[in-house]
């Protein structure tokens, strides 16, 4: 398979990047990292002429790939630099996890759909981008073997916020995870000592829900 990326699908980006901007999204390393990947190519291709608006589609497995603002949006909150380790939940596609290695974040990421899992793995590198480990498994239990994280992302919506996410966060580190289910009330949780967490809420959005124990 032949993945082109081409002047006309540079120019859709930066139509992208205009509607991202009016919605408000300010970090322009983000803006950057947008502008540079090819979401195109994380669709099937025949989502091929809706890959730069900014919507969530339908990726195989039942599952979606997150809306570009959300994205956005959630990164933002992760206030990462780079250099941090970084726990994304739900690889899907694999683009919001190309968003964190764009910003020169040492990537881990979960995804529970086999399907799924072996796909992003395969492509993620094809476009030059390498998380530091791709697993396959349920996120609830966050990844005990490579905590604490700078960051965590959860992309599924959670019905409850898993108690291993918080556990797994170093002092000062920020989980973002959209909970509730249908609408979802984005949270952030910010670790201040070994017991205590801000919590700060950001609205309402709509993901495909974070499910338990399939393996
Ligand atoms: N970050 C993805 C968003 C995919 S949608 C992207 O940019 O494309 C959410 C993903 O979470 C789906 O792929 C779904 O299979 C996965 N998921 C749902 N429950 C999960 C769980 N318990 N552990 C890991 N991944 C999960």
């Amino acid at each position: 398979m032949i993945y082109r990326d081409t002047l006309k699908h540079a120019g859709k980006r930066k139509q992208l990047l205009t509607i991202l901007m009016e919605k408000g999204i300010e970090d322009t390393s983000i803006l950057n990292a947008i502008g540079k990947i090819p979401r195109h190519l994380f669709m099937d291709s025949g989502f091929e002429d809706h890959a730069y608006q900014d919507k969530a589609f339908p990726i195989g497995a039942n599952q979606t790939i997150s809306q570009p603002y959300t994205v956005a949006f959630q990164t933002e909150l992760l206030e990462i630099k780079p250099g941090d380790r970084v726990l994304e939940i739900g690889t899907g596609s694999g683009f919001q996890t190309a968003v964190l290695c764009e910003l020169g974040v040492k990537v881990y990421s979960i995804e529970r759909q086999k399907e799924l899992f072996k796909k992003a793995k395969l492509f993620l590198p094809k476009l030059g981008y390498r998380p530091k480990h791709l697993s396959f498994g349920d996120g609830y239990k966050g990844l005990d073997r490579y905590a604490p994280f700078d960051g965590i992302i959860v992309t599924a919506g959670a019905p409850f916020v898993p108690n291993p996410l918080l556990a797994q966060l170093k002092i000062g580190g920020r989980l973002v995870i959209p909970v509730g289910n249908d609408p979802q009330i984005m949270t952030l949780f910010v670790r201040k000592s070994e017991t205590k967490f801000e919590k700060h809420e950001f609205g309402e959005f709509r993901f495909v829900p974070l499910l338990e124990n399939k393996n």
